[in-house]
């Protein structure tokens, strides 16, 4: 039993772990999965604790850490880190900061609707979202060895230009970030997104054969491989009623939905 005040740990497989924070409005999902040599850990969380204090419980191994995507609930513990890949798209934001968002609404967003206390030790005044150098860059169809376990990089644009998903060799899990998940809407209508990427991100996705477990980063965890059907549909409903642009509001498909 992993311990701690601020994340929650399940076991999805062998040697994959998802670390959660319940506790947040944003239900955000970290993901670490465990091969031989070495482990990945798909995003570092909120940065409300520190992800490692977990990590260090489930692996000695050294941990390189994949950044689905740079927007601040995603990469809470990079600085935690010390290997860091992203995709060159969204380097520029790990490197500089996300432009547009000013530090006391990434502070207010941060702390509103919580459900958990937050921890005693943290320090809202004190807290900046992460900048810093990748140590490499994450590109579509790369294929990483964790040592006997290989973790393949799906380029899914649209809710960020560099957002990516992961597929794990070994269980069939894919792991789609903030670009496809249940509960609450899909994100596509600031500047900085395309819903027109976007969409082409939900057709790519819905033709991955034999997937047996879809992880979004928010919200429920585990949804049946079928939502990418529906993310096929979705997308052809989309195209057809021509609805793929900026300022065309709230999509709703069963358990997915959009806004643009
Ligand atoms: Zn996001
Ligand atoms: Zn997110």
């Amino acid at each position: 039993m992993i311990d701690h005040d601020w994340f929650s740990v399940r076991q999805l497989a062998e040697k994959t772990y998802a670390i959660s924070e319940w506790g947040h409005w944003e239900k955000v999902h970290s993901f670490l999965l465990i091969g031989q040599d070495k482990a990945a850990l798909i995003d570092t969380g909120l940065g409300i604790a520190t992800i490692k204090e977990v990590t260090d419980q489930l692996t000695d191994l050294p941990i390189c850490v994949l950044t689905s995507h740079v927007h601040t609930d995603h990469i809470g513990s990079h600085a935690a880190f010390d290997d860091i890949y992203v995709h060159a798209a969204d380097e520029a934001w790990l490197k500089n900061g996300i432009q547009g968002r000013t530090l006391e609404q990434i502070r207010f967003d941060l702390t509103r609707d919580l459900t958990s206390d937050l921890p005693a030790y943290f320090d809202l005044e004190g807290f900046v979202p992460f900048m810093g150098e990748a140590s490499g860059l994450l590109r579509d169809g790369q294929l990483l060895d964790l040592g006997q376990r290989l973790v393949e990089i799906i380029h899914t644009p649209g809710h960020s230009p560099g957002h990516v998903a992961f597929l794990d060799h070994q269980t069939q899990f894919l792991f789609t970030g903030d670009v496809l998940y249940t509960q609450t809407p899909v994100y596509a209508f600031y500047p900085s997104t395309s819903p027109e990427d976007l969409v082409t991100s939900w057709e790519k996705l819905s033709r991955l054969p034999k997937i047996a477990k879809v992880f979004g980063s928010h919200n429920q965890l585990g949804i049946e491989p079928s939502i990418l059907d529906e993310a096929g549909r979705a997308a052809a409903f989309l195209r057809q009623h021509e609805l793929v642009h900026w300022g065309s509001g709230l999509h709703e498909f069963g358990q997915l939905s959009v806004k643009f």
